[in-house]
């Protein structure tokens, strides 16, 4: 089959590899049809991560079950299902207690969580394939609406960013009626913001530098902030009449860095301490990482940061950390795209064949004007 194969910074290519089959009884076959490029693959693209040469790429997977396992008794050949990005098997204790994005059983002794295609998160080779073997199929796979092959692209949105950027709003402790400040206007940020603004926000603030994508926070009806244009803690300060927003989320991840390129792990976080209010919340579901030898200085390197920690205590706030458990949410988030009341696509920019993936990681990397999010379609030619 064709899949999209990583190898080193910055090189990858669509290559044909042997094909996803099933390998235990437990296991479904999909035919994938929709595979989204993430935030968190650029991590590994670039090289800041330890994921390894000549494995696939791709958590965010959709597509035609084409096979069952033996053992597999609900889902059958011919359904449509999203795949939650964290590989999980259903029956460890933190399974059993809803944390699926901690899965024991998943990733190798003594890790807890794993995904597909992902750097210390397994050995599951990633959806950017023709074919994809969803482990634990019956637990795993949310079987989809007769809609979902019109709305793939509302759809795709439930393996992870949906469901993250709902997550970190959910982490934040959020009620309806509050202020909610978001840095990073990426694919995730906006989620977190089209969460925000369904659940009942009173008031929406997305923090970015790319006018494209401000420009789609504002379309759901959150005030863009520019950081290029001066500090965002004040702009927020101003917007909130100098309380601070009630409530924050982090989705941009370890590579944060100023307007210049300039990086510094700590530069959101600690923001989001000053532009949060007294005992408000804080959602981080950027990533950061317990090592980055490719970061700017030795305490980065080392997976440290030089976190605000006395103004996070003296304000008295809460974060909460961590991969997002997509299954906590993915069901109820699917009947919301079912019933029209949401429409997670419209921050796609590009449709494009497996063929289009090396292009598309590079103007996605670069962070490129009108490069907002990539669907890949495995089973269209160019
Ligand atoms: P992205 O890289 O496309 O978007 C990040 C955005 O942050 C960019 O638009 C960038 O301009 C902006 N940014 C960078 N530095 C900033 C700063 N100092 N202040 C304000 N904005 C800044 O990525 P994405 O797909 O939106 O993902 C965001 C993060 O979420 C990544 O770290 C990704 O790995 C992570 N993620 C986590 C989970 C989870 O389960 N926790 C799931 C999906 C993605
Ligand atoms: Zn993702």
């Amino acid at each position: 089959m064709k899949a999209l194969v990583y190898h080193g910074p910055r090189q990858v290519s669509v290559d044909d590899v042997p094909d996803a089959r099933i390998e235990k009884p437990t296991d479904v076959l999909v035919r994938i049809t929709s595979t989204n490029i993430c935030g968190s693959d650029l991590h590994m693209y670039e090289g800041r991560t330890d994921f390894e040469q000549g494995r696939i790429f791709g958590h965010e997977n959709l597509g035609e079950v084409v096979e069952v396992g033996d053992a597999v008794d609900k889902i059958a050949v011919g359904d449509m299902v999203s795949a939650p990005f964290n590989v999980s098997c259903g029956h460890c204790e933190n399974c059993e207690h809803g944390l699926t994005n901690y899965c024991l059983r998943a990733n190798e002794p003594g890790l807890a969580g794993a995904a597909y295609g992902f750097a210390d998160m397994g050995p599951w080779p990633g959806g950017q394939a023709e074919y994809l073997r969803v482990p634990w199929g019956d637990f795993q796979c949310l079987r989809l609406p007769e809609d979902a092959r019109e709305k793939q692209d509302d759809y795709v949105m439930l393996s992870d960013i949906f469901p993250t950027g709902w997550h970190a709003v959910e982490m934040s402790g959020m009620k309806p009626g509050e202020s909610i400040v978001i840095y990073g206007g990426g694919p995730v940020g906006l989620m977190a913001a089209l969460s925000a603004v369904t659940r009942g926000a009173a008031q929406v603030m997305v923090v970015d530098r790319h006018p494209d994508r401000l420009r789609l926070a504002e379309q759901i009806g959150a005030i863009p902030i520019d950081d290029s244009q001066g500090s965002p803690v004040d702009q927020v300060m101003e917007l909130t009449k100098g309380r601070g927003a009630d409530r924050g989320c982090e989705c941009v991840g370890y590579q944060a860095h100023d307007p210049q390129g300039n990086e510094d792990n700590a530069d959101t976080l600690n923001k989001l301490v000053s532009s949060v209010r007294f005992t408000g919340g804080i959602g981080t579901v950027g990533v950061f990482v317990p090592q980055d030898p490719g970061g700017p200085d030795e305490l980065s390197q080392q997976g440290k940061a030089r976190f605000d920690f006395g103004n996070f205590w003296f304000k008295g706030q809460q974060m909460g950390t961590g991969q997002a458990p997509i299954k906590r949410y993915n069901r109820h988030l699917r009947s919301l795209i079912a019933a029209d009341k949401v429409k997670p696509s419209w921050i796609v920019s590009h449709d494009l064949p497996l063929d289009g993936a090396p292009e598309a990681y590079k103007r996605f990397d670069a962070r490129e004007d009108g490069w907002t999010k990539v669907v890949l379609h495995p089973d269209q030619t160019a």
